[in-house]
């Protein structure tokens, strides 16, 4: 492990200016649950290492019906799976915070360091995107947003300029009658990297007879987290059934850039894109319509 110097900024600002001052070699620590592994790996050159879990933003969980809930990108997962209202509002993050490592990791493992570690299977992402999150950015300039699924740019990068940090992450308030859902695939039951992930959602119109709007997200089959828009599309104004899940699986397996690595082949990775697809809109429509089930 290299010598690093550790600061523990109180404000966005002072660790805005503490990231100004590092150059290249500074980095934000949250949980530490990729970024220390990855400096002892001598996968990273770091200087300085910014702790921001004292920083209050970071740390908040704010949530108001009609308004939303707005998640400080340092919250673990343990916080996350246990709050009453994002349980209750928002499943389809909890699937996926639920699945990041197992209960030792998500004590200290943040939904802002697995986004700003943009792994193309990082859980939480499809997840998000589903939700239409969007990221709230500070830097020199001040505060800006962009949506989730604008934020990976690559395998490991991000959008956010050395100098810029992750506040938070606002999710919308839910569309009425709706669910959303995310599964993911890995050949053991914990600790291993997503395969494929699934994320989908649907709004029911009021009769629960017709898909009002839908989204899908696939993890793990491109260079980042993958919006599948058309496969979503088709669905609008279907009945929601297993025929019409079948045709958009079928559109995401088309969407997918699957490559073949130690995990899985392009082949096995395109078929799970169709099953898991199918799934996680099952899931999704049952919670739309009530229900608990996440579509296994
Ligand atoms: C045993 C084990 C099992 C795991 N299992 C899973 C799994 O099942 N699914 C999964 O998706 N991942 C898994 N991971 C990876 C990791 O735990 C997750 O990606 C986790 O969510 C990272 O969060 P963190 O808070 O630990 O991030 P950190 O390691 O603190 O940070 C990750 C990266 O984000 C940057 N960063 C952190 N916060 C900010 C911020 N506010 N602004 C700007 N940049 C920031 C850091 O500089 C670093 O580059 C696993 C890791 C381990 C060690």
């Amino acid at each position: 492990m290299q010598a690093f110097e550790y600061v523990a900024p109180a404000t966005i600002q002072e660790a805005v200016s503490l990231l100004a001052g590092s150059g290249d070699r500074g980095r934000p620590l949250a949980g530490g649950t990729d970024l220390i592994v990855q400096m002892r790996a001598g996968a990273l050159d770091v200087s300085r290492v910014i702790d921001v879990k004292k920083i209050p933003e970071l740390n908040a969980i704010t949530y108001r019906p009609g308004e939303g809930l707005t998640l400080g990108a340092a919250v673990p997962c343990h916080r996350i799976v246990q709050h009453p209202d994002i349980v209750k509002v928002y499943p389809g993050l909890v699937d996926a915070a639920a699945l990041i490592g197992g209960t030792a990791i998500q004590g200290r493992a943040t939904i802002g360091g697995n986004l700003c570690n943009a792994a193309p299977s990082g859980d939480s992402i499809p997840a998000m995107i589903v939700l239409e999150a969007t990221c709230n950015i500070f830097g020199p300039s001040g505060m800006r947003t962009i949506p989730v699924e604008r934020f990976c740019t690559g395998p490991g990068r991000n959008a956010l300029a050395r100098d810029e940090l992750l506040v938070s992450i606002h999710f919308p308030p839910p569309l009425a009658h709706s669910g959303a859902c995310y599964l993911r695939f890995i050949p053991r039951h914990e600790m291993d990297i997503a395969v494929v992930g699934v994320g989908a959602s649907v709004a029911l119109s009021a009769d629960g007879a017709r898909i009002d709007s839908a989204r899908l997200a696939l993890g793990a089959v491109g260079p980042t987290p993958l919006s599948a828009e058309a496969a979503a599309a088709l669905l609008r104004g279907k009945e929601p059934s297993e025929e019409s899940f079948a045709e958009a699986a079928r559109l995401a397996q088309e969407a997918a850039r699957p490559i073949t690595d130690m995990r899985g082949t392009q082949a096995q990775r395109r078929h799970l894109v169709g099953v898991l697809t199918r799934r996680a809109l099952r899931g999704a429509w049952e919670r739309a319509k009530g229900g608990k089930s996440n579509g296994r």
